[in-house]
């Protein structure tokens, strides 16, 4: 073969792979179900008083997204919760004394009488096993029609099917609606993402947000990111939503910890391109770990204790 015609080959290889990159055919909405955010998010304050400790909000009818108010914890953690026809997934259950039980069953309660239905089964997962994401577990372990998964790796491969972690997926079907469980360790030993095909979203957890992003394990957290841009590639990502929101408007700028009211906070939903602007830094940073501040979020490493 002449090099000319090998050149030529191997350009249209790469221009099939960019192909494949380009996620859908035509600017059609990409065939998911669609959804929408609140023009903001209430965070925690001015008047506390005046604050429900949750914001429910429907992304769509069977999506929906649970905020904890910065008035009963500085996290102010988002809770997913999707239903599919057999099964509904709640991913995450709050910081402190968060009162989820209540408030899950509540959302329940109309979906089912919204769907003339008169139950459902409840699989109650994390997207990781640190304290402000799973302080609500004792509302739902051991009840009845809840299927409990305990956020470490070995319930989560039993679960899910993940036959080798960390480089394997997992999937759990709510009926008509395939979930997929990818393994991304690194900033948790237990971190996972949930990417649901019917509306394109991928749930990050602490992993990818607008803010910061702690990472135990360096090496871990930039092979998940890897990971995480391998999986979506070709696939339809809509958002990309994580479970906490501490950047501000402003580019570069965070709201420092334990910030309880953030009147301008940087929109939940970031985009596949946070994730590749993520898997670049870090294969920029290679194994010499550093805090570094993006746009819309920073990588901070810090200790694995
Ligand atoms: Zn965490
Ligand atoms: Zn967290």
């Amino acid at each position: 073969m002449s090099s000319k015609l090998l050149f030529r080959l191997s350009t249209a290889v790469a221009l099939g792979a960019a192909l494949l990159w380009g996620q859908a055919d035509g600017p059609d909405g990409g065939g998911v179900t669609p959804g929408t955010f609140p023009a903001e998010w209430a965070t925690g304050g001015p008047n506390c008083i005046e604050l429900p400790d949750w914001q429910v909000h429907e992304f769509n009818a069977d999506f929906y997204i649970l905020r904890q108010s910065g008035c009963i914890h500085y996290e102010k953690p988002f809770l997913y919760l999707l239903f599919g026809v057999d099964k509904a997934l709640l991913v995450d259950t709050g910081a402190g004394e968060p009162g989820t039980g209540a408030i899950v069953s509540k959302v329940i309660k109309q979906w089912l009488e919204r769907n003339k239905r008169g139950s459902i089964t409840l699989v109650v997962s994390h997207s990781h096993s640190h304290g402000d994401h799973t302080a609500g577990d004792k509302d739902f372990m051991g009840k009845p029609n809840v299927e409990f998964v305990p956020s470490e790796p070995k319930a989560l491969s039993k679960a899910f099917g993940i036959k080798t972690w960390p480089t394997g997926v997992g999937r759990i079907d709510l009926g008509g609606r395939p979930i997929d469980v990818i393994p991304i360790p690194g900033h948790d030993v237990a971190s996972v993402a949930y990417y649901d095909a019917k509306t394109g979203v991928l749930l990050t957890g602490d992993s990818l947000y607008p803010g910061r992003l702690y990472v135990r394990d360096w090496k871990a957290f930039a092979e998940s990111a890897k990971r995480m841009v391998d999986f979506t590639a070709g696939k339809i990502v809509s958002y990309l939503l994580g479970a906490h929101v501490e950047q501000h408007r402003q580019p570069y700028r965070d709201y420092v910890v334990h910030t309880q009211y953030q009147p301008e906070e940087h929109p939940l939903q970031l985009e596949r391109a946070h994730l590749l602007e993520l898997d670049l830094a870090l294969e920029k940073l290679g194994d010499a770990p550093r805090k570094v501040a993006y746009a819309a979020f920073t990588v901070w490493p810090r200790d694995p204790h």
